[in-house]
């Protein structure tokens, strides 16, 4: 049986940063995919920002599809403002990037395998499907593989989502529309996306990502229904190229380390509870992972859950709260939130969002939310 010193399940941005970045300090790192071709299927809106990802990967021109300035947000009721936020961030090609992420890997020394299904993990070996049953040993595991992770649960960790840990996302690539190419739209309100929202990323002036997420304790409707129905008004001419549905989890996990693995990304439910997002903390959640783990490998101290804590759950935390004082908002509440925020952006150029910032102009411009969010948020 071949062995190596650390294996990593799941070709993701977030097993393979954990695998570059592994792979770079000389250890032997094997990277496992299950699908032939890594990055596809694209189960994403491709929506990254520049601020959050800056400190941890340069954004490379051939990964892009479309520059961002910045936001159109649209309230329950219809009307809009625009977020004026010069290069906020990218619409990527999942399908480059991820297989660009994967490369690094394989360049700086890891091996990295396709068609590789892991189908089981006993003691410190795994069984890989790749057309016939293989096994390698490790000394140390990463699950990196997605919110439907089995590493977790295969490692005793409790991987169940309830109900209330989960967005329920539909999306369509859709062709021949026209919008507007520089700015994402993200739409609100209970007739949209009742708990979450809808977003058009552009991929070109005449095709985008558009979708929903919706909160199932929310709604009983399903999510192709609401996107269904939006889009028959919003797009009647547009051409649907290729459906997606997934889900984001939105919870925390504390069990994300033992002593021989780490959980990253999407399968240690790490992806943002408020907007969604989960390329930037699953790359951040890799390579603190793979810095670590060879800490591990070592026989030395790590401090991958001190580190995730720091970097990414306190964030989680917050965002939480923010979203539970969202699932309290009607349309009318709602409504009012979006005339603050209309309010808060006009004629204003910005260079970052502090969400926490954002949430105390919007208490201090209404005393009676202030009342209503308090015991919610703090
Ligand atoms: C509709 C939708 C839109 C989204 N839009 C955005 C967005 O705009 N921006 C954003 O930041 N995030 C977005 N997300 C979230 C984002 O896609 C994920 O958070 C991100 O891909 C997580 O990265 P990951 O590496 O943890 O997991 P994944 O990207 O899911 O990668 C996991 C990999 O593991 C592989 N795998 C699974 N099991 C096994 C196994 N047993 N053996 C071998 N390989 C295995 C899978 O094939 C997969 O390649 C969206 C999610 C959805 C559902």
């Amino acid at each position: 049986m071949e062995t190596f010193d650390l294996i990593i399940v799941g070709a993701g941005p977030a097993g393979s940063a954990a695998a570059y970045t592994a792979a770079n300090e000389g250890i032997s790192v094997l990277l496992l995919e299950e699908h032939r071709q890594i990055g596809k299927p694209v189960v994403c809106a491709e929506g990254i920002s520049r601020s959050t990802i800056k400190p941890y990967l340069d954004i490379k021109r051939e990964w892009i599809s479309q520059y961002l300035d910045g936001a159109i947000i649209r309230g329950p009721f219809g009307d809009e403002f625009n977020v004026e936020y010069p290069k906020c961030g990218w619409v990527l090609d999942r399908i480059k990037f991820d297989a660009a992420l994967a490369d690094m890997a394989r360049t700086r020394g890891a091996l990295v395998k396709t068609s590789a299904k892991v189908v089981s993990l006993q003691d410190s070996k795994v069984v890989v499907d790749q057309g016939t049953k293989v096994e390698y040993g490790f000394k140390f595991i990463i699950g990196a593989d997605g919110i439907a992770s089995r590493i977790g649960s295969w490692l005793g960790v409790n991987t169940r989502l309830d109900l209330a840990d989960i967005a329920v996302c539909a999306q369509y690539r859709i062709d021949n529309i026209s919008v507007n190419n520089s700015y994402a739209k993200l739409i609100f309100g209970h007739q949209y996306a009742p708990g979450g929202y809808a977003w058009i990323f552009p991929k070109s002036e005449t095709s985008a990502n558009i979708g929903l997420g919706i909160s199932p304790i929310k709604t009983k409707q399903s999510a192709k229904k609401l996107l269904d129905q939006w889009l028959k008004k919003e797009f009647p001419n547009g051409v649907i190229k290729q459906r997606t549905f997934g889900g984001v989890p939105s919870t925390i996990f504390k069990h994300i380390a033992g002593e021989n693995f780490y959980l990253i990304g999407d399968a240690a439910r790490l992806s943002d509870p408020l907007s969604g997002a989960g390329i930037t903390n699953g790359i951040k959640s890799g390579v603190i992972a793979g810095r670590n783990a060879v800490r591990r490998i070592k026989g030395q101290k790590d401090s991958y859950y001190a580190e995730i804590k720091k970097n990414i759950l306190n964030e989680i935390k917050f965002h939480l709260k923010v979203r539970n004082v969202y699932w309290h908002l009607d349309d009318e509440a709602l409504n009012k939130v979006f005339k603050i925020g209309k309010r808060y952006f006009s004629g204003k150029i910005i260079d970052d969002i502090d969400m926490r910032q954002l949430v105390k102009e919007i208490l201090l411009s209404s005393p009676k939310l202030m009342l209503k969010w308090f015991g919610l948020l703090f």
